[in-house]
């Protein structure tokens, strides 16, 4: 977990802070197209990676990653977090990671972080917007300004309660606290958050769930959140979750990301990918090839 700690995207630097990493997720759990038949083609990769042979779990991490540039650090999302009670998977209920502390170990303690960035308003996303303190939940980052797409929280203010149902109420106490505090920002489809740095709308998996671009010219990365879940989704770019809001549009934003990125040398960062996490897409005939930092092409700053 100690290779790749950082990249540099012209002035920008990325880094990751990992929360868990390891077998969460049944490939048919998550992806309803996927056939035992389908991991048996693919058992050579696949096994021990990015599945657990054991217990035939996907490898899942989660994560958030921050940004540094010029005095101004980003962090854009921010895992399940601590002591969350209403949590319908024991991985996230009553949790007690050292996340806070691996941020420090990044050199970055809570008062440092000038802007939160939501990349989407899922349970795995939002966890350490707050923190419990004297059975409060408040902002686990004082002096930051959470940026929240206008369009996600308008979809999730609208679907209530029911479409919390499969997770448990995240919302009340990771969410709505920052509001409370006056520190939530609501932002539109395109977002110029610091020069070389931006935010745009990959709809699908949720309906106002952001990307961000960093950098500029040939040194230039893309952290794409969930629109891939999974190295799978690469080999099969029509798999969307059942965790999506909408599964058609979010299989349309992902082949028309591949195609735009493809052979680019554009480095891609998917939230859940394990590490390195980044790499590149290239065109494999028809199909698509995800390489990892580090394999075939050395782009890591340290
Ligand atoms: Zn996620």
């Amino acid at each position: 977990m100690t290779s790749h700690r950082h990249w540099t995207f012209g002035d920008t630097s990325l880094q990751r802070v990992i929360e868990s990493e390891g077998p969460l997720l049944s490939p048919f759990e998550i992806f309803p197209d996927c056939t035992q038949a389908h991991l048996d083609a693919n058992r050579n990769w696949l096994v021990p990676r990015f599945q657990d042979a054991a217990s035939g779990l996907l490898t899942i991490t989660i994560q958030s990653f921050l940004i540094r540039r010029d005095g101004l650090t980003v962090l854009v999302d921010s895992c399940s977090g601590n002591d969350k009670e209403t949590r319908a998977r024991p991985q996230f209920r009553r949790a007690q990671w050292p996340w806070l502390e691996r941020l420090r170990e990044a050199g970055v303690s809570p008062e440092d972080i000038d802007i939160v960035l939501c990349s989407h308003l899922h349970v795995d996303h939002v966890g350490w917007n707050t923190r419990l303190d004297n059975g409060r939940w408040v902002p686990t980052f004082p002096n930051a300004r959470y940026l929240i797409s206008r369009r996600e929280w308008e979809h999730w203010q609208a679907a209530g309660a029911k479409a919390l149902e499969r997770t448990g109420d995240y919302i009340t106490d990771s969410v709505l606290p920052v509001f409370a505090a006056g520190q939530a920002e609501l932002v539109g489809d395109e977002h110029a958050v610091a020069p070389n740095v931006s935010v745009e709308l990959a709809p699908g998996h949720t309906p106002g769930q952001m990307m961000v671009r960093l950098g500029e010219g040939g040194a230039q990365a893309i952290l794409c959140a969930d629109l891939m879940h999974h190295p799978l989704q690469v080999r099969y770019p029509a798999w969307s979750t059942r965790f999506c809001t909408d599964p058609g549009a979010a299989r349309t934003t992902r082949i028309g990301f591949f195609k735009a990125h493809a052979d680019t040398g554009r480095l891609i960062f998917p939230a859940h990918f394990p590490t390195p996490t980044g790499g590149t897409i290239a065109r494999d005939g028809k199909d698509f090839r995800f390489t990892f930092c580090g394999e075939d092409h050395a782009c890591c700053g340290g």
